[in-house]
């Protein structure tokens, strides 16, 4: 064992991937495959926690194509809540038909809401078996890692990196592990250690502002005997919802805030909050448990959902979750995204952005490795992976702006929906140059109609003024509105029909033919 780690320490390798969540063990998997010697290496030891769990289409469509790409076999079950329960029973994690969001008012009781006026469902698939998920990390990330092993790709754990140096050929990442002195030497370093990292302390890279963004603190903790939501209200008793409103990510939106709540089929539950200053300080955060409690208080029916739970770990307190770091790569190394910022759990948006740039830093490793173009293509990442954590940074901006007015909110996230919806389908179609950029903020005029809708919506408050919105955003998201987005008719419950995507087949650059011939192989009919 001993003779096993000096050979490995003593070895110089491509790459040095710094830590080993699933974005780490996907890089270290990839950069393997494509013939690079890496080095995988993890301060804590798996199983271990970690927050962002919940999966969307996008991040599974990203997830599937680096699999078939690299000749992941193990991964790609990952892709389905079907092929997930089929391949891997024993690893825990939760069934994703939707995006859920409840409207609630601090302090008042939930009233009936017949019209749906205060709720909002947009499925993600049309039945279980091809249905997104939420992650259990702990169980996932530990399978990722091991399934990186199984590949070949050196793993360190429990190993503390202190600091790094760079010489005209190398980069040397030290530090110790088990009271020993560590030192590894690689031509090039990713860092995938998520925001204030690695890198982020040991270069001592600054920390750069989001414009517009409000400052945001967040709580969460793991629960076991959490009721189901659905069973709390009385709203569907007349009509079937488009999917079981718990088999989603549950967002619980108010002014300053929203909480999620998570199902996992463990008998676990995901829940936490997310909400500005202003907010949190009433609500005392820090406080954990008793900030909790204080919070549930004020929304009855989650109180009631949380009546018999009990937190499965302390509670997590963050005084800061957005991030952007002010630098994303340099000659001999690179953040992931998810090292280089963060939003918000709003929506989603770290498993796509991490993935995207999983895929980008793979390309880069296939094509340029070793040729002058290495150090160009690197800072294109680099500016692409900003300026995508600065497209979400916005649309979440104006998402908490309007978190107060729900008929705006809603009619905002219809941009979000539209864009995930169309760069999904554009991707499983083999047309990945229609929807490049995440929530297609590159495209000259989709990019700007979308941005054009937020800043009138944070002013919107008269029934004139959310009309006169909702119309903005059916203009700006018509070229990609391939979902029956928008729709009054659709009184915000919006169910995936097929026929929306066939009579939108040209939107994408197909015929109805193509697009049934898709909805066929992506296993749509039950
Ligand atoms: C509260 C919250 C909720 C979120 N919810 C969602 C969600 O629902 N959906 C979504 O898409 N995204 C969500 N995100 C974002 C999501 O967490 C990230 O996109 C995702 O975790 C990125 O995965 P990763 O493997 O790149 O990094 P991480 O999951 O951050 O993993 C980093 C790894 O590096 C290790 N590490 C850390 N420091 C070091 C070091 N110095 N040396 C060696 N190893 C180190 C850690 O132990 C860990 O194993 C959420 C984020 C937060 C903060």
């Amino acid at each position: 064992m001993r003779h096993l780690r000096f050979r490995i320490l003593n070895e110089a390798y491509d790459i040095a991937v710094v830590g080993s969540g699933f974005g780490g063990s996907l890089l270290a998997m990839i950069a393997h495959r494509l013939g690079r010697s890496v080095i995988l290496i993890e301060k804590n030891k798996h199983p271990r926690f970690a927050i962002g769990e919940s999966s969307t289409p996008l991040s599974n469509i990203l997830l599937e194509s680096l699999a078939c790409r690299y000749n992941l076999p193990g991964i790609a079950p990952l892709s389905k809540w079907g092929s997930w329960q089929r391949t891997y029973p024993d690893v825990a994690c939760g069934l994703k038909r939707g995006f859920t969001f409840y409207h609630h008012i601090l302090g008042a009781p939930y009233l009936r809401d017949p019209d749906h006026q205060r709720q909002l469902l947009v499925a993600a698939s049309p039945h279980d078996r091809i249905a997104d998920t939420h992650w259990y990390r702990a169980e996932v990330d530990h399978l990722i890692v091991k399934e990186a092993q199984k590949l070949g790709v050196p793993y360190l754990d429990e190993v503390t990196l202190e600091s790094v140096s760079e010489s005209e050929n190398e980069i040397r990442l030290q530090g110790h592990r088990n009271n020993e002195d560590f030192s590894v030497r690689a031509r090039f370093a990713v860092d995938a250690t998520g925001p204030r990292g690695f890198l982020h302390h040991a270069l001592a890279l600054q920390e750069s502002p989001l414009p517009d963004f409000p400052v945001t603190q967040a709580l969460f903790s793991h629960f076991t005997g959490v009721a189901r939501f659905a069973e709390q209200i009385s709203d569907h008793d007349l009509e079937l919802p488009p999917y079981p409103v718990d088999d989603a990510a549950v967002h619980h939106v108010f002014a300053g805030g929203w909480i999620w709540v998570l199902k996992f089929n463990n008998g676990i539950t995901s829940a936490g909050v997310a909400a500005t200053n202003d907010l949190t300080s009433r609500l005392r955060l820090s406080e954990g448990t008793a900030a909790w409690q204080r919070l549930l208080d004020l929304i009855p029916t989650l109180k009631k959902q949380f009546t018999n739970s009990q937190a499965t770990r302390p509670f997590t307190y963050l005084s800061r979750v957005s991030f952007r770091s002010s630098a994303v790569a340099g000659k001999r190394w690179a953040l992931l995204p998810s090292a280089a910022g963060f939003i918000d759990p709003l929506l989603s948006t770290g498993f796509p952005l991490t993935l995207l740039g999983v895929s980008r830093l793979g390309e880069i490793i296939e094509r340029d490795w070793n040729k002058p173009e290495f150090a160009e293509r690197l800072q294109s990442y680099a500016s692409q992976t900003d300026n995508e954590l600065l497209a979400a940074a916005d649309l979440i901006a104006a998402l908490y702006a309007t978190m107060d007015r729900f008929p705006v909110f809603a009619s905002l996230s219809m941009l979000y929906f539209a864009a995930a919806s169309f760069s999904e389908s554009a991707r499983r179609l083999g047309k990945v140059d229609l929807a490049r950029s995440f929530l297609l903020h590159n495209d000259p005029h989709l990019g700007a109609a979308i941005r054009r809708c937020y800043q009138p919506a944070k002013q919107t408050s008269t029934q004139q003024e959310m009309t006169e919105l909702a119309d903005e955003v059916s203009r700006a998201i018509e070229p990609i509105n391939i979902a029956g987005l928008n729709n009054p008719q659709r009184r915000n419950w919006y169910p995936v029909d097929a026929n929306d995507l066939l009579n939108s087949a040209a939107k994408l650059g197909s015929t109805k033919h193509e697009m049934s011939q898709l909805l066929d192989k992506c296993g749509f009919w039950k």
